[in-house]
């Protein structure tokens, strides 16, 4: 288990706590979020954290990413509610 897992720290985006495991996992096709380099430089060398454990071109992605617009976000958020929706009414009927 990695032990840097449980980490909390305020997320600027969601204005809420999260874990540095949230942050490992939320962005685009289970990576890293783009901002993850930002947001935990201060509290551990996560450049080389990253560098251990991602492959070159995962890394790269990481180092370049950009923030996507607003609108786009939005549009992310609102389908991935939709499809939680979809999989806890599927989840509800079978029981
Ligand atoms: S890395 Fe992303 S999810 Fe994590 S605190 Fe920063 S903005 Fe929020």
């Amino acid at each position: 288990m990695d032990a840097k897992n449980a980490l909390e720290r305020r997320c600027p985006r969601l204005g809420g706590p999260v874990t540095f495991q949230y942050c490992k996992e939320c962005g685009e096709d289970g990576l890293p979020c783009f901002k993850v380099l930002d947001c935990w430089w201060e509290t551990f060398d996560a450049v080389a954290y990253f560098k251990a454990r991602l492959t070159e071109d995962q890394m790269s992605r990481l180092v370049h990413a950009k923030p996507k617009p607003k609108i786009s976000s939005l549009i992310d958020l609102i389908q991935q509610a939709k499809k939680t929706m979809k999989e806890v009414t599927s989840e509800r009927s079978e029981k």
